[in-house]
């Protein structure tokens, strides 16, 4: 007998990153597709970790996290947004921000509740949402800036916004369009959310890397909208250390009690001499991630600038470590046969933004990592500039 199974998510495929990375590996490409820096994590953070598993920090940490790093997890919030949380009943550590998302959505979404996310939509809201028995409900960001920014339609958001909704999936600094929001946005959210029963999840895994001078506006910025959300950060982006996945969850207490219940039986916990080496490290240096923002910034306009001789037309990302670039000027095909032609013909690799969305709105736009040191940059300004 054949044993089959009939998929619980049958619309799922590899993800575009596995994809493009491996066709990127596979033609010698350079990789400016998936989003992971080619830089390395501080070296004193790299010896904290030797040093707690030397000492022996090597067994199961606490299910919410080790208690020196919810303490400086939430010392950073209040230091950057003015919210005061308790570390012991509103931080959970988790098993990077993918984690955290999961668990939020299997805490929070039943069977046939609605969660609207904004397309372009980071891919993976929608299979845990499918898996937990919701609906996802996407809602087009509107195009502004002649089609090389994006921004929240509060109109289409508004309509969205039903008595199914059970949960709004927000994505600021928005991977992968660089949009941010402002002071005015956290106004217009709340307004759309009181008198509702409806969750807000804020991923804001880029909270760290925000260009011309702008802040990161966080959900916790805002106490009417801090009641209802469950904000997602990752130290994977902030310290050069993808491969760790370490993130964090931080939500009122009674939804943490609720999201712990699931973290506890998807990871239990994390990676225990990594969480011990990070705590010190934010006490110690805690305006490491106070420079990102500049970092990246120059990155981008070493990028932006190799570029402008190119027939690519973008407006400077506003944040995140990517640029979305308009290739309408240099060919006419649909944006995913053209990121693998090029990857496999030019050698630059990157990720097509049309599959982000539910119905493929975004035109001829390559989303490209700058993430990356200024040989690499300069080498692909070199062959996309050729085109
Ligand atoms: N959310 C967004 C928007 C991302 O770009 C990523 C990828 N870094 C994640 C979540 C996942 O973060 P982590 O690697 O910490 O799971
Ligand atoms: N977040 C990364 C990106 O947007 C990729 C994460 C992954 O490979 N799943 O490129």
């Amino acid at each position: 007998m054949t044993v089959t199974i009939d998929s619980k998510l049958p619309d799922v495929g590899t993800t575009i990153f596995t994809i493009m990375s491996q066709l990127a590996g596979e033609h010698g490409a350079i990789n400016l597709a998936q989003g992971f820096p080619s830089f390395e994590p501080p070296d004193e953070l790299k010896r904290r970790i030797a040093h707690y598993i030397d000492v022996g920090a090597n067994q199961y940490a606490p299910m919410p996290g080790v208690p020196a790093l919810t303490e400086a997890i939430a010392a950073k919030v209040e230091r950057l947004y003015g919210a005061a949380v308790n570390p012991g009943t509103e931080v959970t550590v988790c098993t990077g921000a993918t984690e955290g998302l999961f668990s939020t959505i299997q805490a929070v979404v039943r069977p046939a509740d609605e969660v609207i996310v904004f397309d372009p939509a980071y891919d993976a809201y929608e299979p845990a949402v499918t898996l937990a028995g919701g609906v996802t409900r996407h809602v087009p960001l509107a195009i502004a800036n002649h089609g090389h920014e994006f921004e929240i339609d509060w109109n289409r958001l508004e309509s969205a916004v039903t008595g199914k909704t059970r949960l709004i999936v927000l994505n600021f600094p928005h991977n992968p369009t660089g949009a941010i929001l402002s002071v005015d946005d956290l106004e217009r959210l709340a307004a759309i959310v009181r008198d509702t029963g409806v969750f807000l999840m804020s991923d804001e895994v880029y909270e760290h890397i925000v260009f011309g001078g702008e802040t990161h506006r966080s959900l916790l910025c805002n106490d009417e909208l801090r009641e209802r959300s469950f904000v997602i950060s990752s130290f994977g982006k902030t310290f050069h250390a993808t491969g760790w996945k370490v993130g964090y969850c931080i939500a009122p207490p009674a939804l943490t009690a609720e999201f712990r219940r699931v973290h506890q039986f998807t990871t239990f916990t994390v990676v225990t001499p990594i969480q011990c080496a990070l705590a010190d490290f934010m006490n110690e240096s805690p305006g490491f991630a106070d420079e990102l923002s500049a970092f990246y910034e120059r990155k981008r306009d070493t990028l932006c600038e190799l570029l402008e001789g190119s027939r690519f037309r973008f407006a400077p990302a506003r944040s995140t470590f990517f640029q979305v670039l308009d290739y309408s000027a240099v060919s006419d095909e649909a944006d995913t046969d053209l990121s693998a032609r090029w990857t496999r013909e030019i050698g630059v690799a990157s990720i097509p933004l049309s599959v982000f969305c539910e119905q493929p709105f975004t035109g001829q736009l390559l989303r490209f990592c700058f993430a990356k040191d200024d040989a690499t940059l300069e080498q692909a300004a070199l062959k996309l500039c050729a085109l």
